[in-house]
């Protein structure tokens, strides 16, 4: 009897939104912004396939872009092992994450990271979702996350860790829907990087580079923090007044990095 009482209201919820039409709001599906510029979808295509190639995405994990159009649109792929993604993949999301066209394709389960963040930072036109590998020891552990060199400097802002059982107290770690997202967005607060904990990180920037090269250097950092850790005695950390006065030759010199990864990339 506990037993039912406890599972009736999730059977209702899943028979209500089984006569819907899987991810529509409730007044149909939101209208396109219209086609985005081929370009951008291929720095989209080419980011999937880079971050697959550096090691911070595997099967798992994605990366979006704000639609240029409308700012209320958000272009992903559809569920899909990153380093698999061509242009015909990408679908458009409204900020609640409802597909404009879905077609029957199947939607990343974690898609309201995206949607919920470009929310909360207007400024934001890019996010990645990875489970970096060396990123997620400092998700657990009391060691913070923290520039170990120039390349890295982004992190002199602080890494937040979101902590979802504060949240929403005992899940199968997932933000699968738009509360978590929000709580995954706040926990981000103005950072370019946030981890999650027992799970993976969230990186964002103004562009699809600066959100593939924070993704990148935040993996590269943890496992030379981690190897700095290992030789054992005190770390002199990259201080913050440093990593302020390196930050603009990220902006500078982003173009370098971005073009030859892409360049490998899709040359593949
Ligand atoms: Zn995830």
């Amino acid at each position: 009897m506990t037993y039912f009482l406890h599972r009736a209201p999730s059977i209702l919820l899943h028979a209500a939104r089984a006569s819907m039409a899987p991810g529509s709001p409730a007044g149909g599906a939101p209208a396109s912004a219209g086609p985005a510029d081929p370009n951008l979808i291929e720095d989209l295509v080419a980011a999937n396939r880079i971050l697959a190639d550096q090691g911070v995405l595997d099967g798992y994990g994605h990366v979006s872009v704000r639609h240029p159009r409308n700012s209320e649109r958000y272009l992903l792929s559809r569920s899909l092992a990153p380093e698999l993604v061509t242009a015909g993949d990408i679908m458009e999301f409204d900020l609640d994450s409802n597909p404009v066209d879905q077609r029957g394709r199947t939607m990343y389960l974690e898609r309201f990271i995206h949607g919920e963040i470009y929310k909360a930072r207007p400024e934001v036109n890019a996010v990645v979702h990875s489970h970096s590998p060396a990123v997620v020891p400092f998700s657990v552990s009391s060691i913070a996350l923290k520039p170990i060199y120039h390349m890295s400097a982004f992190l002199h802002r602080g890494v937040p860790v979101f902590e979802i059982r504060e949240a929403a107290g005992m899940t199968d770690l997932l933000v699968r829907d738009p509360q978590l997202g929000r709580a995954l967005a706040r926990s981000l607060g103005d950072k370019p990087v946030a981890l999650m904990r027992g799970h993976g990180n969230v990186t964002v920037g103004s562009s699809i580079p600066f959100a593939v090269y924070y993704a990148i250097y935040t993996e590269v950092n943890a496992r030379l923090q981690l190897q700095a850790i290992g030789l054992g005695g005190s770390i002199n950390y990259v201080a913050p007044e440093e990593g302020k006065l390196y930050e603009p030759n990220i902006a500078g010199t982003i173009s370098r990095p971005w073009e030859l990864w892409k360049k490998k990339a899709l040359g593949k």
